[in-house]
């Protein structure tokens, strides 16, 4: 049986691919500040620890096979290495999270923090056990790409050789761009297994949609199901003229994995190029209950004008593309927001 091990599988993504290896056969440690918010993790073992603690991370990478689990001690010569690793914790949210700067410390000590101790307490283990045989898979994102080609908002430019020179406009990006840089150069001088994805916004259920650290499909859909209590309208971040394209989650489990089992190292982009205004968005998510809601722009942490995957590249090398249409993936979505916020007004009742 291969085994997998998750770090951030308390997270959206992160649970979403513990069920998918589970599907596939595998053995599953997952790893996370906190359990899953939303359904019990599926993982055959999951482990509640800090990952910015190097001793913490120096022992989730061991596995124990059936002679124990993570927190029963056994003699190192039966530890293995795990077959793959999904790197995916990270200090993670919406623009009003990660576009206000209040919180880029803590984004970028915590994220390179876990990234820095993955790669070296691995390279160790490697060392000691003579084997160098484990995947490890880095979710970057299009965070990372430069401002100055994201500026039309009809017209960005992201494919994967547009990334230097680096101009990345909030820290996010930077730690992204640092991290990939990092797991390239362990590949390079340490000759490990490597694949880095560029996620391009994920949605779909078991997200966060409220509490502040919500994306933009999320966070309309829970705007558009509450907006009665809202006097019919809808508070928009700037001028709703804003690109971007959204990829539903199976799909981008479906490319990682995919990523995985190639040969192609990556870095390279995960997302839809169906692009939209968050206007069109908005519209996409009232047509669902044929609401027409009053829109008042606010001020708001907004990101890149315009943004938008280029598949290019992953098209010719896992002959992957996305299949779902944005509107089949927000009726989804909106359908499991609507039915968490019924699911909490009945039990406040
Ligand atoms: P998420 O916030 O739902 O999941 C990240 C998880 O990491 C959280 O559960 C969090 O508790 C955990 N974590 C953070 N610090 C930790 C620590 N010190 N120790 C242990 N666990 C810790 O985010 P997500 O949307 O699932 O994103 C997963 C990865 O994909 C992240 O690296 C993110 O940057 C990247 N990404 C996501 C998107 C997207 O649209 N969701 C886009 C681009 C890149």
């Amino acid at each position: 049986m291969k085994t997998a091990l998750v770090l951030g599988a308390g997270g959206f993504i992160g649970s979403h691919m513990v069920k998918r290896l589970r599907a596939d056969g595998y053995w599953v440690r997952g790893v996370d500040l906190k359990y899953p918010e939303f359904s019990e993790t599926e993982a055959n073992e999951f482990v509640c620890m800090d990952l910015t603690d190097r001793e913490v991370m120096r022992r989730v990478i061991r596995y124990g096979g059936e002679r124990g689990n993570f927190y029963r001690s056994i003699v190192d010569k039966f530890l293995e290495p795990f077959d793959e690793i999904y790197q995916f914790a990270a200090d993670m949210g919406g623009a009003g999270f990660i576009f206000t700067g209040d919180n880029d410390a803590d984004i970028m000590r915590n994220s390179a923090s876990i990234n820095l101790n993955l790669l070296d307490e691995q390279r160790k283990f490697n060392e000691d056990k003579e084997t160098n045989h484990t995947k490890i898979f880095y979710s970057s994102s299009a965070c990372m790409y430069p401002e100055h080609n994201q500026l039309d908002p009809y017209n960005p430019d992201c494919s994967e050789d547009s990334a230097y020179p680096a101009n990345p406009d909030s820290e996010y990006g930077w730690e992204k761009l640092f991290s990939e840089r990092l797991y390239l150069s362990y590949h390079r001088n340490y000759d490990m297994p490597i694949r880095i994805a560029r996620y391009h916004n994920i949605f779909g259920p078991e997200s966060t949609y409220e509490g502040g650290r919500e994306k933009a499909p999320a966070a309309i859909c829970r705007k558009v199901i509450n907006s009665e209590t809202c006097n019919d309208t809808i508070e928009i971040w700037g001028d709703g003229q804003q690109t971007r394209s959204f990829l539903y989650i199976d799909e981008c489990i479906e490319a990682t994995r995919r990523l995985m089992e190639s040969d192609f190292m990556g870095p390279v982009n995960i997302g839809s190029e169906e692009m939209v205004s968050i206007n069109k968005l908005v519209d996409i998510v009232e047509a669902i209950e044929e609401k027409d809601l009053y829109r008042q722009y606010i001020e708001g942490p907004l990101g890149v004008r315009g943004r938008n995957s280029n598949n290019d590249l992953i098209r010719e090398k896992l002959g992957w593309d996305y299949e779902m249409t944005l509107e089949e993936g927000i009726k989804k979505t909106y359908d499991w927001i609507r039915w968490q916020i019924s699911k909490q007004i009945y039990s406040e009742v």
